[in-house]
């Protein structure tokens, strides 16, 4: 569904990503890890073309988004949905507004039309309708997260890119949202990117993981294969500091 091919890409002298590999399946929930500060966002957020990169290509549903017009750019985009690590929801809006961000600049509906489709939204991601009314700070962690996914869910998408979406959640509540992950990748076909320090989403909810250090794809592959890696960061990742 994605290609991306020896990517480079770095702030002043400094690079991040240094000739990186990496194929996103369709259909797969791809999880991806690597030590903070390795570049796990500034890949997704190149992806996404909202980092420039040095060299390296990206073709996106096929499409090599440096080398397109603005129309098939909108329609690439259309057909993605975002989680941002730092993604909280506009404080000014109320839940259903904040739903209807990637409607409003996407799509022309009525506003009747889009109140229903961001209920709909919010049905799918397990809130109940009357949290459409009210303001995110009257909201709790996992709800936010909650609708920070409907908004991601607005257009449909073929694929959404979850930046850490469980970090601050409790174990329970965690998992609740991997199972809707889970749920919502069978039912609507999604292909799932996401960045997560959560082994139990990685042990449960992943098909593929993907490891960065150094810049590049240190492994890929299920989880079982990441367990059995000699990769001194990787042992130690999953295995514990003594392993
Ligand atoms: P974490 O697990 O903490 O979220 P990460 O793997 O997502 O870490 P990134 O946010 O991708 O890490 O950052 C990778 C590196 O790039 C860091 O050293 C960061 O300081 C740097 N960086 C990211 N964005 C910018 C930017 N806009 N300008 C300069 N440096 C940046
Ligand atoms: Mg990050």
């Amino acid at each position: 569904l994605i290609s991306v091919r020896d990517l480079v890409v770095g702030f002043g002298d400094r690079l991040v990503l240094n000739g990186l590999n990496l194929d996103i399946m369709r259909g797969e929930i791809l999880g991806f890890i690597g030590p903070s500060g390795s570049g796990k966002s500034v890949l997704t957020r190149t992806v996404l073309g909202l980092t420039p990169k040095q060299s390296g290509s990206i073709t996106t549903f096929g499409v090599d988004l440096d080398e397109a017009s603005r129309a098939d750019r909108r329609a690439v985009e259309r057909r993605w949905g975002v989680l941002f690590q730092q993604g909280a929801l506009f404080s000014s809006l109320s839940v259903l507004q904040n739903v209807q961000v990637p409607m409003r600049e996407y799509l022309k509906l009525s506003d009747g039309l889009m109140d229903e489709l961001a209920m709909l939204k919010l049905e799918m991601v397990g809130l109940k309708p009357d949290v459409g009314e009210k303001s995110p700070s009257e909201l709790s962690g996992g709800m936010i997260k909650r609708v920070a996914l409907a908004r991601a869910l607005a257009l449909d998408p073929d694929i959404v890119f979850l930046d850490e979406p469980t970090s601050g959640l409790d174990p329970i509540g965690a998992q609740d949202f991997d199972e809707l992950i889970s749920t919502l990748q069978k039912t609507l076909g999604l292909t799932v990117f996401m960045v997560t320090h959560d082994l139990g989403s990685l042990y449960s909810v992943c098909d593929r993981i993907a490891a960065l250090g150094d810049g590049k794809i240190l492994k890929a592959g299920t989880i079982d294969e990441m367990l059995e890696s000699d990769d001194p960061w990787l042992k130690s990742y999953f295995h514990g500091k003594r392993a």
